[in-house]
């Protein structure tokens, strides 16, 4: 039963929080120890901890048939595979990488990392993600690559940019990170473009503790990678290609498989959320939830939602309301990442549309810790919020 009746209950204003403990935006889901503990064993008999041992082996081509694809290669995280991917696909001499500017908050460090300057496309405000049209007026003749970036609902125009790649023969790199359990017009996310990134960071939907792995059909492109991660030492012991240590070790790909073997009944829980979050939300007055596009297959992680033309409360008040009743919640993407201050070179050009959808979304609790009670208390005081929205920006602290 929600409790609050007047703004002074909120805990903003020093009523008791909503939540004893914190309700997460991050999946959160623990592995079966059994399952982790078994795997671990067959690296610990081995004592081999790291070095493409047998379990990371296991693990790679376990993905590549989870993602249908010939070659998977692992990486101690989600950002090395992507810096390394990025240095072996851009076009040599050329600088720029073509990616939305409306992503994940550390996306344009990377390609930072990669030596690369990123130049800002906008997004389309119907899927909020990258597309050809978005991407073709940023291509120029310092263009290196184009980074796809799946949003995280839904996936991004794959045939678009596909296409676009082929049409100027400039590389198409795909951030896979946030649709890793996705299908593109039917077909598994993983072998779209000439590669695509994913990561294991405890917070995805597969649990590595961290990791990450790149996927490709391009057998040049996973032999070099694997090169890179080690040192950038060859087969045949040479060393004339920089690389660096990203490799992954034994454990934590005990522990991504113990998730792979997990992940189709993580993804029911999610569904289960996804549909007590699709029942109550249009109970609220100006908010819209962002749908899964049920045609494909979906990971049902992330709840995002729009707070439309007419909604009475900014959203960083909100967010502030939100926090002080211990949710987590997160602006969806705020700064975008051309308005945030860096010390390195970008380039972006007007990007309006971006700007205001920046103002407009916001993720809600889900994962393991989020449960239908909590489902129907969070969307209660999103009614609450609303219907006193008056008061709340009177009394609200400036
Ligand atoms: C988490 C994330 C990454 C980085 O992965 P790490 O394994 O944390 O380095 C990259 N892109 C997106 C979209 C992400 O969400």
């Amino acid at each position: 039963m929600f409790s609050k009746t007047q703004p002074a209950d909120l805990a903003i204003f020093g009523g008791a929080p909503l939540f004893d403990t914190i309700r997460s935006i991050s999946n959160l889901v623990q592995p079966d120890v059994e399952q982790f503990l078994s795997y671990s064993k067959r690296f610990h008999d081995a004592r081999q901890y790291t070095d493409h041992g047998r379990v990371e082996q296991m693990l790679e081509r376990r993905l590549a048939e989870f993602h249908q694809v010939e070659h998977c290669v692992s990486f101690a995280g989600g950002f090395w595979g992507l810096v390394l991917s990025m240095k072996c696909l851009a076009l040599p001499g050329k600088t720029e990488v073509v990616m939305p500017s409306l992503t994940y908050r550390r996306l344009a460090d990377i390609v930072a990392w990669a030596g690369l300057v990123p130049h800002f496309c906008e997004v389309d405000p119907a899927t909020l993600s990258i597309t050809a049209e978005t991407a073709a007026p940023c291509i120029n003749e310092n263009t290196a690559l184009i980074l796809g970036v799946h949003p995280i609902v839904n996936c991004c125009d794959v045939e678009g940019l596909e296409r676009l790649s082929a049409q100027t023969g400039i590389p198409l790199l795909f951030d896979a990170v946030e649709s890793v359990y996705e299908t593109y017009r039917g077909r598994k996310v993983g072998s779209c473009g000439r590669a695509e990134c994913f990561s294991m960071q405890s917070s995805k939907l597969f649990n590595a503790f961290e990791g990450g792995y790149v996927t490709t059909n391009d057998s040049a492109l996973a032999a070099r990678l694997r090169d890179m991660r080690h040192f950038g030492i060859r087969d045949d012991g040479s060393l004339d290609e920089i690389g660096i240590d990203a490799k992954q070790n034994e454990i934590h790909a005990a522990m991504a498989l113990a998730a792979i073997d997990d992940v189709d009944a993580q993804v029911v829980r999610n569904r289960d959320r996804y549909r007590a979050y699709q029942r109550l939300i249009p109970t609220v007055p100006h908010m819209r939830l962002l749908p899964f596009d049920e045609s494909e297959r979906c990971g049902y992680k992330n709840i995002v939602v729009e707070l439309k033309d007419g909604w009475p409360v900014k959203r960083e008040r909100v967010l502030a309301i939100l926090h002080a009743e211990h949710m987590l919640s997160r602006p969806y993407y705020f700064p975008a990442l051309h308005q945030k201050r860096v010390d390195y070179p970008t380039v972006a050009g007007d990007l309006h549309a971006t700007e205001q959808l920046a103002e407009r979304f916001l993720m809600l609790p889900c994962g393991h810790f989020v449960d239908e009670a909590d489902i129907e208390q969070i969307v209660a005081l999103l009614n609450f919020i609303h219907t006193h929205a008056t008061e709340i920006n009177e009394r609200y602290p400036t």
